[in-house]
């Protein structure tokens, strides 16, 4: 084994009947330049912000590992291994590193990088091809989800809940160019998930890939979208049954759907828009993932009353084509527009790295947040919609 080594963390969870692996990561995602610099191992990815030690043991004991850090999670299990291998020199990049605040000390051995891998290489992003190949350990019969880097911004960047607006440093605007479909050469017979990697699809990735993409047995396609006029505009410009395929699912932050709220959070939405957009896909043959945050302080009873009629329009058309909602409680991120304007409750770290704060809100407003929290589980459970994070803890306790 060489004694430079590119570190890559997979997420293994249960499905119905069988396992799912994660494979995306942030960092080094042009593999053939990786496997001409050195070779490339895949980690197991542990949820443990708490961990001091991890069991695992790297192949090599000196040399250069350069790690793709997806979450604050991973930059933590670095901090660990740097200190238990003293003689490996841990370059780190990915999106966890812009984002993320350091607020302990770090050993001398990690460099933090907001360079992409060519960067750090000094060749052009994108000059290496992306090569991708499903680990060994994975059997054929489970689904893989595998990410294809379109761009690593924001076109909008402006909601104030979100860490990237608030990034402190400088990073690249990374965005492929030429597209060649390169993930249709996947060697692998179970299920396929390639995930389109940006935070937002941007107009020229609607019009020049989402109707490009090919078609194989198996084989579904993920993208972000922002369900804004216009995304909208640009999308009824397609031939809609190019772009709403039965082999694409669409993830739409929906975070609170009220117009006074989508305001005040930045959104770029309005009600009516959101609707169209949503009901125009699912009036075809394409998914839908909604996503949904609780925890604001400064939602009213009229917000919420919205929030209902928007779920009641939503439902009738919908149907079985919204594949599952996801719900998340409004974590303060470092860096964010919302940083420093609520009370905080709990400081989340891993490590010598902060992940965020948990908001400190009145009891008034959470009773609100709990209506509308109730709200989306009455409307998944009519539907049969699957709620991931069905949370039972929310601003920092039980709450039943
Ligand atoms: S929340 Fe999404 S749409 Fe809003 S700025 Fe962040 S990445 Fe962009």
């Amino acid at each position: 084994m060489s004694d430079t080594l590119f570190v890559k963390f997979y997420t293994e969870n249960p499905g119905k009947d069988r396992m799912r692996y994660a494979l995306g990561n942030g960092f080094s995602d042009t593999h053939d330049l990786c496997k001409n610099k050195g070779d490339i191992i895949w980690v197991k990815h542990v949820n443990d912000k708490g961990a001091t030690e991890y069991n695992d043991e790297l192949p090599i004991s000196k040399g250069t590992v350069y790690v793709s850090a997806l979450f604050v999670f991973h930059l933590n299990r670095v901090n660990i291994w740097a200190k238990k291998y003293p003689n490996i020199n841990f370059i780190v990049g990915g999106p966890a590193v812009p984002y993320t605040k350091v607020i302990g000390k770090l050993p001398s051995n990690i460099t933090l990088t907001n360079k992409s891998v060519e960067e750090w290489f000094g060749v052009d992003n994108f000059s290496y091809k992306w090569k991708f190949e499903v680990p060994d350990f994975i059997e054929e019969n489970n689904v893989i989800f595998t990410t294809y880097m379109l761009n690593n911004f924001c076109y909008w960047n402006k909601c104030t809940f979100c860490s990237h607006p608030g990034c402190p440093v400088e990073v690249t605007n990374r965005i492929r160019k030429n597209i060649d479909f390169e993930f249709k050469d996947i060697e692998y017979n179970g299920k396929t998930r390639v995930v389109l990697g940006t935070q937002a699809i941007l107009q020229e990735h609607i019009n020049n890939v989402l109707p490009n993409l090919p078609r194989k047995p198996g084989r579904q396609y993920q993208a972000f979208i922002k369900a804004d006029k216009p995304q909208l505009k640009e999308f009824k410009k397609q031939n809609l049954n190019d772009v709403f395929r039965d082999d694409i699912k669409y993830t739409i932050g929906i975070e609170f759907p009220s117009n006074r709220m989508w305001k005040r959070m930045r959104k770029g939405y309005d009600r009516n828009t959101v609707l169209e957009f949503i009901n125009l896909i699912v009036s075809h043959e394409s998914k839908v993932s909604l996503s949904f945050i609780v925890g604001w302080k400064d939602i009213t009873q009229q917000d919420v009353d919205e929030a209902e009629r928007f779920f009641q329009e939503l439902a009738i058309p919908c149907n079985d084509s919204i594949s599952n909602f996801e719900m998340h409680e409004l974590l303060i991120t470092p860096y964010s527009k919302l940083d420093g304007q609520y009370n905080i409750v709990e400081t989340i770290s891993a490590g010598p790295f902060l992940v965020g704060y948990v908001p400190t809100i009145g009891d008034d407003k959470i009773s609100l947040n709990l209506k509308y929290r109730d709200i989306i589980l009455k409307y998944a459970d009519q539907k049969n919609y699957r709620v991931e994070n069905r949370h039972k803890k929310f601003f920092g306790k039980e709450v039943g």
